[in-house]
């Protein structure tokens, strides 16, 4: 049995896999540290008692014994995996923790200060709690480590990649490399010939190109913030915003806020950050979020083609996440940008969200194939942590 555990700044993911990596239970702790604190597994549907205010480390054994108690977890794990946001050039794989894999992602929180310590907070009670269990590190930003310099510099004086590591590092790198391994089992062919873009679109969006079997770019940077429109980040803006917000009197603070918290769907729309919900707005009327989904399908456009720099060859076009899983609006609106790349859907496969045998969506006619492939990210960590337990 694997646990895979995905710390949020107030929320903790807990998953359950055997060892042929099939989930046996999920769990999600929400609001700690809040007096509402609440958590609960999806799978068997199960309330979890917390105590009032918990922390991650209470909730987290909280849901360890309810897991227990219901028999869902009998014995010590093998494994233990953590999702890690960023890794730096430190890390280019998993890695087992130890002290010195502590002090790595501690110094690699300055990249990712909303992330790093978080996800270390969760490592950190998890080993409390299982003390003898080998604990792994999967990092969002390892399967990126492939990047040419001309995808990852800045055009910014070069002592700040020198000085303090700026550049563009990706992330949702474990969704993108599920991506890869599942277009290739579906066309039969070993990962490392496989060339595809794969688009994740959920709360957080990103973008990648990847050529026999590396990514070669992607739309995340630094941080995941840069890039196509997501649920409440802006993606790009022009540099030029921070001192027109300055002069305005807007602080560095707000500034961050805004762009992260109050922009992209949200922002646009005035109304939500939720697909769904701005899907239904617009069918009835509501100009506003209609525009949110059109920005958020034109950028997205805009970057499928960019990614085709980065390529000789494209065996699919991958969409997954939230959205890219489930809305047929999006993924139409979006390959209509796209008809000098080649690209039709077929309506009815579309609609149907791909589910057939070979997962496309596209028209017998089109250049490209274009499949819907639904992410599972846990299952890669659950993947990776054995793996690199086992190698020790
Ligand atoms: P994720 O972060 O992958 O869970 O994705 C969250 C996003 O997926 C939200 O914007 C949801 O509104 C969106 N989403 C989930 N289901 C649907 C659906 N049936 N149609 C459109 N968007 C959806």
């Amino acid at each position: 049995m694997i646990l895979v555990i995905n710390c949020g700044s107030s929320s903790l993911k807990l998953a359950v896999f055997n060892e042929q990596l099939e989930n046996t239970a999920s769990g999600l702790a929400e609001r700690l540290g809040q007096t509402d604190a609440t958590a609960r597994f999806k799978e068997p549907d199960t309330e979890v008692a917390l105590p009032a205010s918990a922390d991650h480390q209470q909730a987290l054994e909280a849901m360890v014994n309810t897991l227990k108690s219901r028999g869902l977890l009998d014995g010590t794990p093998l494994a233990i995996g953590h999702r890690v946001v960023h890794g730096g050039e430190t890390f280019r794989e998993a890695a087992l923790i130890n002290d010195e894999v502590l002090r790595a992602i501690e110094d690699c929180a300055s990249l990712a200060p909303l992330h790093n310590p978080v996800n270390l907070t969760g490592i950190r009670a998890t080993r409390a709690l299982f003390p003898d269990v080998p604990q792994v590190a999967v990092f969002d930003t390892a399967f990126h480590h492939t990047l040419p310099e001309q995808a990852y510099r800045y055009a910014l004086p070069d002592r700040f990649y020198q000085e303090w590591g700026v550049r563009r590092y990706g992330f949702h790198g474990t969704s993108h490399y599920f991506m890869l391994n599942e277009t290739a089992r579906l066309l039969g062919r070993p990962p490392s010939t496989i060339s595809l873009i794969s688009a994740h679109l959920g709360n957080g969006c990103s973008v990648t190109a990847i050529r026999d079997g590396e990514s070669v770019d992607t739309s995340m940077g630094l941080t995941p913030l840069e890039g196509l429109v997501m649920g409440t980040r802006s993606g790009d803006v022009d540099p030029g915003l921070f001192d027109f917000l300055r002069n305005k009197g807007v602080s560095g603070e707000e500034v961050h806020r805004i762009l992260n918290n109050e922009s992209g769907l949200l922002g646009l729309s005035g109304e939500s950050n939720d697909m769904r919900i701005l899907e239904k707005l617009a069918a009835s009327g509501n100009s506003q979020a209609a525009l949110a989904i059109e920005v958020f399908c034109f950028r997205l456009a805009r970057y499928i083609g960019a990614m085709c720099a980065s390529l000789d060859r494209l065996d699919a076009l991958v969409f997954t996440g939230g959205i890219g899983e489930n809305s047929t609006h999006v993924r139409a609106r979006t390959l209509s940008h796209l008809k000098l790349l080649g690209f039709t859907l077929d309506d009815a496969r579309n609609r149907e969200h791909g589910r057939n045998s070979r997962n496309e969506i596209n028209h017998s006619h089109s250049r490209f194939p274009v499949l819907v492939i639904p992410t599972n990210e846990e299952r890669v960590i659950a993947g990776e942590a054995l793996k690199t337990a086992n190698s020790q």
